[in-house]
């Protein structure tokens, strides 16, 4: 019979939330066992734009007016696409949407994120040298275009935000944007150009150096099915791996999407909705080149150069976790896209599908567990989770250490729910 492996804490889950959580209770001095069902990396946080936004101010609201609700209505927008019986079950989740929508809760998250958006790219960047990852990184900026002059007045209230809370950008023209990105096609009115904002070549190879540098720093990495996780009489906590059971004093939930899979039956409820999104790579044709991601804002579709060739990513969808993929949106931003720039051949047959972990107010939980001494919540990171996981991996270290954390954790309480 094997013996229990002991640990000060158990991370449950290794993307980049998990993941980072785990380094920062290593570098403590913690020991810590980080469990997956399989390797780190390969799910959320290897198919994102990854893109470390420095400029993310503005939430993901509900639609103001009843021309846009309409429009959404028809179902053949290529910025959102929902299957009817998904959406109704999630009216809830979506009232709860419409209340986080208002102007002044609006300003509220661009307040919050702020604080940590100003330090994800140095929290990114201090991992990435501990873990050989620097040469994935690119601090070219990013992009969005707007094609009318009515969508890009839209931008009012991003750019106060971003003169308030210092994210530096630049208004181009079409002819400007060429300058630095020659072979975007001059299809818009205006671009922004945000300058602090960097991305990755690979988010799923960052986040697997992230676990390796966590490996050879004396962390132990395990596969094991986070659902075997149970209290045991004692108030410690044990989860079975291919090693045996191991137990701990702490347990971080990081399961981004599969958070609730073994929270529910731990009695809790919490208004988490999963947004699904797809991606895939197309060769450029010729010597065309991308230099960094770019968003055509009035499509909601990005295309950015990574490793396996220029990864288009789309937009929302609503749609139950399991239900097999159906990826219109992808085929119908394909078609945009390629006037946009020069797209070949695709590189997959199949497209990828991930699905962000979402709170109505665009916030993650990061903090205590409200009923359980030692079960700690990291997740719903939404459509910044791999911008922000690296900082609030600290935010979550430093609370299981019981140091003073480096920001305000109310606004990421279990407990605003
Ligand atoms: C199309 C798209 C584009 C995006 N672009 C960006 C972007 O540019 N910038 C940005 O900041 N964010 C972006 N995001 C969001 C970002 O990818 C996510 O917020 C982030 O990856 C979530 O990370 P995570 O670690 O919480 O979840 P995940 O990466 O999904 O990790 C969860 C882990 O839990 C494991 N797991 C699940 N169930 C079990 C179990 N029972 N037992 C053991 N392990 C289990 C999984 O194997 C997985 O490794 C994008 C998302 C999508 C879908």
């Amino acid at each position: 019979m094997s013996v229990e492996q002991k640990y000060d804490v158990i991370v449950l889950g290794a993307g980049i939330v998990g993941v980072s959580a785990a380094n920062h209770l290593l570098r403590k001095g913690k020991r810590v066992a980080l469990v997956d069902r399989r390797e780190a990396g390969e799910e959320t946080s290897h198919g994102n734009l990854g893109v470390i936004e420095r400029d993310g101010f503005v939430p993901i609201t509900f639609p103001t007016n009843l021309s846009a609700i309409l429009k959404y209505a028809l179902n053949r927008e290529t910025e959102m696409h929902f299957h009817l019986g998904a959406l109704i079950k999630m009216l809830p989740w979506l009232w709860s949407l419409k209340k986080a929508s208002s102007p002044e809760r609006i300003k509220k998250f661009a307040e919050t994120i702020s604080v940590v958006e100003a330090k994800a790219v140095g929290a990114h960047r201090d991992l990435a040298r501990g873990a050989g990852a620097e040469h994935f990184f690119r601090d070219t900026g990013w992009v969005r275009f707007f094609r009318t002059e009515k969508s890009f007045a839209g931008l009012k209230d991003h750019l106060e935000f971003s003169d308030t809370y210092g994210a530096p950008y630049e208004i181009l023209t079409a002819q400007e944007l060429q300058e630095i990105e020659p072979h975007i096609a001059p299809v818009f009115h205006r671009a922004i150009w945000w300058k602090d904002t960097q991305s990755v070549a690979s988010p799923g190879n960052v986040t697997k150096a992230y676990a390796a540098l966590f490996s050879n720093s004396g962390g132990e990495f395990l596969i094991g099915d986070a659902k075997s996780l149970k209290q045991n009489d004692d108030g410690t906590w044990s989860v079975e791996t291919e090693a045996g059971q191991i137990s701990a004093k702490d347990v971080v939930v990081a399961l981004g999407p599969w958070s609730m899979d073994i929270l529910k039956p731990l009695g809790y409820s919490f208004p988490f909705a999963i947004k699904r999104g797809y991606h895939q790579h197309f060769a450029p044709r010729g010597n065309k080149t991308l230099s960094r991601p770019i968003v055509d804002s009035d499509f909601g579709y990005a295309v950015s150069p990574m490793d396996q060739g220029i990864r288009l990513t789309t937009g929302i969808e609503f749609a139950d976790r399991e239900a097999p993929p159906s990826p219109v949106q992808l085929e119908r931003a394909t078609k945009i896209a390629r006037e946009v720039f020069p797209l070949g051949e695709a590189v997959e047959d199949e497209p990828w599908k991930g699905q962000r972990p979402c709170f109505p107010d665009s916030l993650p939980i990061v903090g205590p567990a409200p009923r359980h001494k030692g079960l700690w919540l990291d997740f719903g990171h939404g459509h910044v989770g791999f911008t922000i996981g690296p900082i609030t991996g600290q935010l979550m270290a430093e609370m299981v250490c019981g140091e003073e954390p480096f920001t305000d954790p109310s606004p990421y309480s279990a407990t605003r729910f």
